[in-house]
């Protein structure tokens, strides 16, 4: 299978999109074909299984084509289960992204990118010795999955720089418990100051002369790809026991997670229909009622980790569905404001007894605002991408209790702490590389 940028001007193989992460003219990086399935040739159980069957094409004619099982079942080794709320009078049930190593969804394309590269790195240049150096700048959530992905991995290190005093005690705890092959750099400055040095690292020629540096952002294709399985997983599950497509409702921000929904129904998988929740941020769904692409700043919202005014992953949506009336029968999208989110959060918490994050409660909004028709006459299935745990200041003031805190979130607050500090400047980045 060949990658093409989605502007055509470059191509690539599997291994040459996740290693560059993003084309050189700029744009991202898409499969040439998505191959079409009949529900019923998908046998897997597993998600891993499913990844397996699912993801094979997309594997052909690469070096990591034998190792695909191993990656599936080395990545999406944690439960993504698909809970039914029984309290509710439709058929509904939440899909739960949230139980691996740092309980949010970007666990799930963080791993299967750090298990791929893994395999991948032996093959790329037998002689070179040097260790890759994966390079993020975070406001939260993706360094603290990706340092974890890549935690004691071969032939690979991480550089985490995030904003100092910016991140919430229990993120920063995430970004800084790994030691190892991880190091946590604390930036005095703020988010785009720590994504600027970053951009400085990959564009500095004497630096990459003598160090192999490589992104693992959101928009790579290799945690693209995973997020595809759990949506065609999901939905075999529900075909097998019910004989009828379910639809979704998925949290949105930078639409990585979304699109995987996207990709596995244009692959025969048996979805419906595909409703994208907002936070204030509404880019998405101005652009589906309008037709006007308006990009704009970030606002920030209790839903953090989808407070994105110009969603990279656009591009690809618009890539395999160029035409506006299509994409309108493909996709919805609403906006949800800060107070519905809180109210949402402590409906639900009385009606189902569950507890959402910020993220989570946007779709169980969405959800809620549908007409009763729809609500009542066909399966949903709400996304789920973080533990509410993670966002215990914004929850329990909602619900007026505590959260308990999972064992896996629990064992990682256990762990010491570490960070560096960084003054704001590239030159401060390239030296703390060169002498690692
Ligand atoms: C990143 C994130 C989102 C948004 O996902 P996108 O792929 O950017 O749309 C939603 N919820 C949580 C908890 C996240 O970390």
């Amino acid at each position: 299978m060949r990658y093409f940028s989605t502007q055509g001007s470059h191509e690539t193989n599997l291994v040459g999109a996740m290693l560059k992460g993003l084309a050189p003219d700029g744009s991202l990086f898409v499969p040439e074909e998505l191959p079409r399935f009949e529900p019923a040739e998908i046998r897997g159980e597993t998600v891993a299984e499913v990844g397996t069957e699912l993801l094979a094409l997309f594997f052909v004619d690469s070096t990591l084509a034998p190792e695909l099982e191993a990656i599936c079942h080395d990545a999406l080794n944690f439960p993504i289960p698909l809970q039914t709320l029984q309290a509710e009078q439709g058929d509904l049930a939440v899909l739960e992204l949230f139980h691996g190593p740092t309980a949010a969804f970007k666990d799930v394309g963080a791993r299967f990118l750090a298990a791929a590269m893994e395999r991948a790195l032996p093959g790329l240049d037998p002689g070179d010795a040097r260790p890759l150096t994966i390079l993020v700048a975070t406001s939260g959530d993706t360094g603290g999955a990706v340092a974890a992905a890549f935690h004691r991995r071969h032939g690979m290190r991480v550089g985490v720089l995030f904003p100092k005093d910016q991140v919430s005690p229990r993120q920063e705890h995430q970004l800084t418990c790994w030691g190892d092959n991880v190091r946590s750099f604390e930036v005095d400055g703020n988010f785009d100051e720590c994504q600027a040095m970053v951009k400085v690292a990959f564009t500095d020629p004497d630096l990459n002369t003598r160090q192999r540096l490589s992104a693992a952002n959101s928009i790579n294709v290799g945690r693209l790809l995973p997020q595809v399985v759990y949506y065609a997983a999901a939905s075999l599950w529900h075909h097998r026991a019910q004989g009828t497509q379910a639809n979704f409702i998925v949290p949105a921000g930078n639409l990585g997670n979304a699109l995987g929904c996207v990709w596995a129904r244009a692959m025969g998988m048996p979805i419906g229909s595909i409703i994208l929740a907002t936070n204030a941020n509404r880019t998405i769904p101005d652009f589906l009622a309008t037709g006007d692409w308006q990009p704009r700043p970030s606002i920030q919202t209790l839903a953090s980790a989808m407070d994105v005014g110009d969603p990279s992953n656009m591009e690809r949506l618009r890539h395999l569905i160029p035409d506006l009336g299509e994409l309108r029968q493909v996709v919805e999208a609403y906006p949800v404001e800060d107070v519905a989110i809180r109210q949402q959060i402590a409906k639900d918490y009385a009606r189902y007894g569950r507890a959402w994050c910020p993220h989570t409660a946007t779709a169980f909004w969405v959800y809620d605002q549908l007409p009763q028709t729809r609500r009542e006459g066909e399966p949903w299935i709400v996304v789920a991408t973080a533990h509410p745990a993670k966002f215990d200041n914004i929850v329990e003031e909602a619900i007026g209790e505590t959260v308990p805190v999972p064992p896996e979130l629990a064992a990682l607050l256990e762990l010491p702490a570490r960070s560096e500090a960084l003054p704001a400047r590239a030159s401060a980045l390239a030296q703390a590389i060169e002498g690692w």
